[in-house]
C-alpha cells in the first residue's frame, strides 16, 4: 500500500495560498507528511488506513500564537479587577501554587483544551517551560516556548542572572525537535530592562530561535515606558533592535500609525488576543489597519485567566466581527483573512510555514476534523463561513498531529482527561486559598 493514511470524502479547506476548497477532496499522508491534496476520485483510497470523512470538514491545525497555558489552574479565581490590582493577584496566586508539577498539571489542562479545540500548535509563554513540552507531548501537540525572562524576584526561583543561561539550556535541549520550537520569552519591556530584552534577542538569533514579548497591552504600559525612556513601546523595542521577522509581539493594542508601519518594515508579527483584551479592558487593536500595512497579525487566546476559555473558534470570531463594528466598515477583516490569521499566519509568524500551516504536499499532515453535521453548519455553502462565524470548538471531532490521531471523537487519545481533571480538583482548595493571607 502506498499511503500510511488517506482521509477521503471530506470538504478540505486547504489554506493553501490561492484558499482552494475541495468539497469532496482527499488527503494521503506518509510518514507524517501530507504527500497528496486534491479530489477524492484522484486520490484514490491506496493506504493502510483509509478514513472516510463524508460530513466532515478537513481543515489544517489552527495555530495559537499567545498562550499561558498553565494559568488554566486559575480559571476564573480573579475576576472583575482593573488590570493592575488584578496582575498583583495573579502573580500571588502563582506564587503561592506553582512548581514544576503543578506548572505541568497546568499545561495538560490548558493544551488539553486547546487540543479539544484543534489547536495543534501554541506558542505558550511561562515558568518552567520544560513542563510545558511534556505536557504536550503527553497530548501529542506542538509548541514554541523556551526561557522566560522576568527582572526581580519571580515565581520559578531563577535569578535574573541565570535566565540566559537556562534560556541556552532550553535551546540545548530541544534545538533538534520537530515537535518543539525554541525561543526566548521575555515578559515585557515594562518588567525587563533594555539589556536583558537584548540579550534575550542575541541568543534566540544566535540559536536561529524565536523571540516574544507581550507589548503595547494596555494604555498604562505605554506611559509606564514612555516616562521611563522617552519613546513608545514598539519605538523603544525598535532602537533596542529586536524588531524582526523572528520577533512576535503579544497584542499590540496600543499602536500609532508611524508604529505601525515600523511593525511592517520589521516584518514583526503580532498575535492578536481580542478575547483578553476584551475582558481586561484593555482596548481594541487596530488590526485592519495593520493588515492593510502588510503586518502580519496572527491569533493567539492569551490565558485563562485573562479569557477564561482558551477557544481559537471564539477568537476567530472575535477577529472578524470586532474590527468590523469597531471601524463600521463590514469588510474591515474578511474570512479569508480572519482563517489565514488562525492557520497560515501563525506558522509563518513562527517561522514554520514551510512545515505547518496549510494542508499541502510536503507539510506534517496536522489536521483537524470538524463535524458539518449539527444544527448550526446546515445549510452549506461555503464551509469556510461556518468556521469563522458559527462553529464551536465542540464541532472538533478528530485532531491529527504528523498524521498520527490526538483527538478522537473530542477525546484525547494518549491521557486520560479525568485524571488531570482529579487533580485539578485536589489541588483547588489551594488554588482558592492562593489569594487571600
Ligand atoms: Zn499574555
Amino acid at each position: 500500500l502506498t499511503h500510511d493514511l488517506v482521509v477521503t470524502h471530506a470538504h478540505v479547506v486547504t489554506v493553501d495560498a490561492a484558499d482552494t476548497v475541495i468539497s469532496d477532496g482527499a488527503v494521503a499522508i506518509s510518514d507524517g507528511r501530507i504527500v497528496r491534496v486534491g479530489p477524492a476520485a484522484e486520490i484514490g483510497r491506496d493506504a493502510r488506513e483509509v478514513v472516510d470523512a463524508r460530513g466532515l470538514l478537513l481543515m489544517p491545525g489552527l495555530v495559537n500564537t499567545h498562550c499561558h497555558a498553565a494559568d488554566s489552574l486559575f480559571r476564573g479565581l480573579i475576576e472583575d479587577l482593573p488590570l493592575e490590582p488584578w496582575l498583583s493577584l495573579v502573580w500571588k496566586a502563582e506564587g503561592a501554587i506553582l512548581s514544576p508539577a503543578t506548572v505541568r498539571l497546568g499545561a495538560t489542562l490548558g493544551l488539553a483544551e486547546l487540543l479539544r479545540g484543534g489547536v495543534t500548535t501554541t506558542m505558550d509563554f511561562f515558568w518552567h517551560p520544560a513542563e510545558g513540552v511534556a505536557a504536550a507531548r503527553s497530548l501529542g501537540v506542538r509548541v514554541a516556548t523556551g526561557g522566560m525572562f522576568f527582572d526581580g524576584p519571580a515565581v520559578d526561583g531563577i535569578a535574573p542572572a541565570d535566565r540566559l543561561g537556562e534560556a541556552a539550556a532550553f535551546f540545548d535541549a530541544f534545538a533538534d525537535a520537530d515537535d518543539v520550537f525554541p525561543g526566548c520569552f521575555p515578559h515585557g519591556a515594562y518588567t525587563v530592562g533594555p539589556d536583558s530584552l537584548v540579550a534575550a534577542k542575541r541568543l534566540a538569533d544566535a540559536r536561529g530561535g524565536l523571540f516574544s514579548v507581550h507589548a503595547a497591552e494596555t494604555r498604562a504600559e505605554r506611559e509606564t515606558i514612555t516616562a521611563r525612556y522617552g519613546r513608545s513601546v514598539i519605538r523603544h523595542l525598535d532602537a533596542l533592535g529586536i524588531l524582526d521577522a523572528r520577533t512576535v509581539l503579544a497584542h499590540c493594542v496600543w499602536l500609532d500609525d508611524e508604529e505601525i508601519e515600523i511593525l511592517a518594515q520589521r516584518g514583526a508579527s503580532v498575535a492578536h488576543n481580542p478575547m483578553s483584551n476584551l475582558k481586561l479592558a484593555s482596548g481594541i487593536a487596530r488590526v485592519p489597519d495593520m493588515l492593510r500595512a502588510g503586518v502580519r497579525v496572527t491569533l493567539g487566546t492569551d490565558g485563562a485567566i485573562s479569557g477564561n476559555d482558551l477557544d481559537m473558534w471564539m477568537t476567530l470570531r472575535l477577529a472578524a466581527t470586532l474590527h468590523r463594528a469597531a471601524t463600521l466598515d463590514a469588510t474591515a477583516v474578511s474570512i479569508a483573512e480572519a482563517l489565514r490569521m488562525a492557520t497560515i499566519e501563525g506558522a509563518a509568524a513562527l517561522g514554520v510555514d514551510d512545515r505547518l500551516g496549510s494542508l499541502e504536499p510536503g507539510k506534517f499532515a496536522d489536521m483537524v476534523l470538524v463535524d458539518l453535521g449539527v444544527v448550526n453548519a446546515a445549510p452549506l455553502f461555503d464551509p469556510r463561513t461556518h468556521l469563522v462565524f458559527s462553529c464551536a470548538k465542540a464541532d472538533v471531532r478528530d485532531v491529527y498531529v504528523g498524521g498520527r490521531a490526538v483527538l478522537k471523537d473530542g477525546a484525547p487519545v494518549r491521557v486520560s482527561l479525568s485524571d488531570t481533571l482529579e487533580e485539578v480538583a485536589a489541588l483547588t482548595p489551594r488554588i482558592a486559598a492562593s489569594i487571600h493571607g
